[in-house]
């Protein structure tokens, strides 16, 4: 079986069983709280479970290295979002330690583009178009910088309300264990 049909398998039990009913809740978020965080797999329950957050009581952005790039992309979109619109008045950065984003290198993966077909004419017309392709795929080199960095992006965005505050936490996807890099409340 294919995995879309395991997936649609699973559902169709999943909703005649109603075992939908123990998460329903609203849109809104209980704690109040934005959290920026990484795709990374071993972080797709543990970091819910290790900060206490259950269904309903946060809006989640993940994105590969929880990382702000661009301050009018959309993840910064996502967070002033949900920010006016969803009651949320706090945000998390939480980056972790042993992420991929820390040994990415954007000349490699460039290798493995060209592998897979894509054509050396393609990257050049991309990078004739103005798209720096090197910085697109930009990693970073300590999580902790990362993360610092991040935070800025949210808490300087001309669109951020001042009262705002904006924490830096990196976890250990083992043990689940927060240190905390920026404390918004200190701002
Ligand atoms: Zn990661």
């Amino acid at each position: 079986m294919k995995l879309l049909e395991e997936i649609l398998a699973h559902n169709e039990k999943f909703v005649g069983n109603q075992d939908y009913e123990k998460y329903q809740t609203d849109k809104f978020p209980n704690k109040r709280a934005v959290i920026i965080s990484c795709m990374d797999t071993r972080l797709v329950e543990l970091l819910p479970q290790s900060m206490n957050i259950g269904n309903g009581d946060a809006k989640v952005i993940k994105t590969a290295g929880a990382i702000v790039g661009d301050p009018f992309g959309s993840v910064m979109q996502s967070i002033l979002v949900a920010v006016y619109e969803l009651k949320a008045d706090e945000v998390f950065v939480v980056g972790h330690h042993n992420c991929g984003m820390s040994s990415l290198n954007a000349e490699a993966m460039l290798d493995k583009v060209k592998e897979r077909g894509v054509s050396e004419e393609t990257l050049a017309t991309l990078e004739h178009s103005g798209v720096n392709l090197d910085q697109f795929l930009q990693g970073f080199d300590r999580v902790e910088d990362s993360v610092k960095h991040s935070v800025e992006t949210i808490k300087h965005h001309p669109m951020l309300p001042s009262d705002v505050p904006v924490h830096g936490l990196v976890i250990a996807p083992d043990t689940g264990k927060l240190d905390v890099v920026v404390d918004g409340y200190q701002q």
